[in-house]
């Protein structure tokens, strides 16, 4: 139901778990974060509220500069720890976030699993990590990797995804929302703009099909064929 995604030149835990607090009032049944630095990619992910999630994540070592947020309003697999996001491969070195259905799932899922794939949960979303994965084991850079990904969706969709040792957030959507916000030394995902709204009131609202690529300070954004698009940076006034 909502997504929030933070990159940092610093550590980005709070950002993102008050990222996902800001957009409680869209409803929702689990809530989960993961985060990447150095040292790996980390999930944590619960069914119930943020509240429980921060109390949980409290004193554990989250630390990282790319974190993605999500809270889950279930449309495939009841709201359980398993099925909450952010979704992971095989080898937990790719995290996604998801909002929307994934139309082809079943079909998606039966190939990845004859593959040698195992899933851990019973949602749509689960396909995208490991089709990620298997793009990469194809030997695909990340961001191919993502794209090849993305473009065996059929659905709605708006997604955040880490990949262990890529120092960058991808992202795309294709009829569920997701804008990016602007700062200094920071990119900001979310659903909807209240998500980022008290750290930055420079937003872009992404098109269906645009890929995002985020690094700190940095974003870009490419069409489906991967040419470079120019989306203007507003600022909102709203909110803050
Ligand atoms: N279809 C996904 C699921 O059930 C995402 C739901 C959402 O948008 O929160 O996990």
């Amino acid at each position: 139901c909502g997504i929030t995604a933070c990159v940092g030149d610093d550590d980005v835990v709070d950002t993102v778990l008050t990222g996902l607090k800001n957009l409680e009032y869209r409803g929702y049944d689990s809530a989960g974060i993961a985060t990447l630095n150095g040292a790996g990619v980390r999930v944590h992910k619960r069914e119930g509220g943020i509240d429980e999630l921060v109390a949980e994540v409290d004193g554990v070592d989250l630390r990282g500069e790319f974190g993605v947020g999500h809270t889950r309003w279930s449309t495939h697999g009841a709201p359980t720890d398993e099925n909450a996001h952010p979704h992971t491969d095989c080898t937990a070195s790719v995290a996604v976030v998801h909002n929307g259905i994934i139309e082809n799932y079943a079909e998606l899922r039966g190939e990845l699993s004859a593959a040698g794939h195992l899933f851990t949960s019973e949602t749509d979303t689960e396909v995208i990590p490991h089709l990620i994965e298997s793009e990469l084991a194809a030997g695909k850079p990340p961001e191919a990797a993502f794209r090849a990904a993305v473009d065996r969706l059929e659905g709605s969709y708006a997604i955040a995804a880490l990949i262990d040792g890529t120092e960058a957030i991808f992202a795309t959507r294709q009829g569920s929302p997701l804008v990016l916000g602007v700062d200094d030394g920071r990119r900001f995902l979310a659903s909807d703009v209240p998500s980022f709204i008290e750290f930055t009131s420079r937003v872009v609202y992404l098109h269906d099909g645009d890929v995002v690529r985020l690094t700190p300070g940095e974003h870009s954004i490419t069409d489906v064929d991967g040419d470079p698009v120019s989306r203007p940076i507003d600022t909102v006034d709203w909110g803050s």
